[in-house]
């Protein structure tokens, strides 16, 4: 199974404003291992570090301490120019209030990160409309955030995630902001994102995506205080 390991987290330690009254310890030595093609869960209070932890993974943050190993190599010691290639070629990241630009449109929200690769603007319109197609929103592909339902919106973030053909979607508390009929719409394409051999992230507390994971981490106040399969 170790050769098919994609993340590890050694030691990861996490504290905010380190050093002053208000120091936080979001995440104290948590090691862990993830499969590539696998849909891991975390789970737990608010505040657990659920978010931080998916960060770090994400290399939006850094590490106070530890390693973040990515296919075997640690990444914690990289320049930000190199995490930021690796963000913008290997993950894709789906926000908890999907921070979609209110003036873009849904096919020019999806299509915002691939601006600054050198692809003709028809080009990206064209990846960009395959995408929204895909996830059942070619009618809204001219629409901005605010007409579209908060399903909707998070399905034209995970489009932008997606844009990149990333190999590691993270998704935070994706089943916060939506009804029931978008969280059954959302774990069937997670489960098509899988069977593409996507690995996925996502933190969550709904029993239905509990239900489908293969792996749930629970973090309990920065520390992982369990690993179950459903
Ligand atoms: P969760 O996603 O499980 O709710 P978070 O990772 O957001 O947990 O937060 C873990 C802890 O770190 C919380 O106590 C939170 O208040 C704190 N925290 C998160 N982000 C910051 C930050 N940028 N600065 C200071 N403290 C933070
Ligand atoms: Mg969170």
């Amino acid at each position: 199974m170790r050769d098919n390991e994609l993340i590890r987290c050694e030691g990861v330690w996490k504290v905010y404003n380190e050093g002053r009254p208000y120091e936080v310890r979001a995440l104290e030595d948590v090691s862990l291992r993830i499969q590539r093609g696998s849909f891991t869960l975390f789970s737990g209070p608010s505040g657990s570090g659920k978010t931080t932890l998916m960060c770090i993974i994400g290399t939006i943050h850094r590490p106070s301490r530890g390693g973040v190993y990515l296919n075997g190599k640690d990444i914690s010691g990289f320049s930000d120019a190199a995490l930021s290639r690796i963000r913008r070629e290997r993950i894709g990241f789906v926000f908890q209030n999907f921070n979609l630009i209110p003036k873009l449109s849904a096919w020019e929200n999806t299509a915002a990160p691939i601006i600054p690769l050198c692809v003709t603007e028809r080009e990206r319109r064209q990846r960009a409309l395959q995408l929204l197609n895909r996830l059942g929103l070619m009618e809204r592909a001219h629409h901005r955030p605010e007409e579209l339902s908060g399903g909707e919106q998070q399905r034209v973030a995970i489009a932008r995630a997606l844009i990149n053909d990333p190999e590691i979607i993270i998704l935070d508390e994706p089943t916060s902001n939506i009804d029931v009929e978008n969280i059954s719409l959302l774990i069937g394409i997670l489960e098509d994102l899988r069977a593409k051999g996507k690995t996925i992230l996502a933190s969550s507390h709904d029993e239905s995506m509990l239900k489908r994971a293969d792996l749930i981490f629970e973090l309990r106040r920065g520390h992982l205080t369990g690993i179950r399969t459903p």
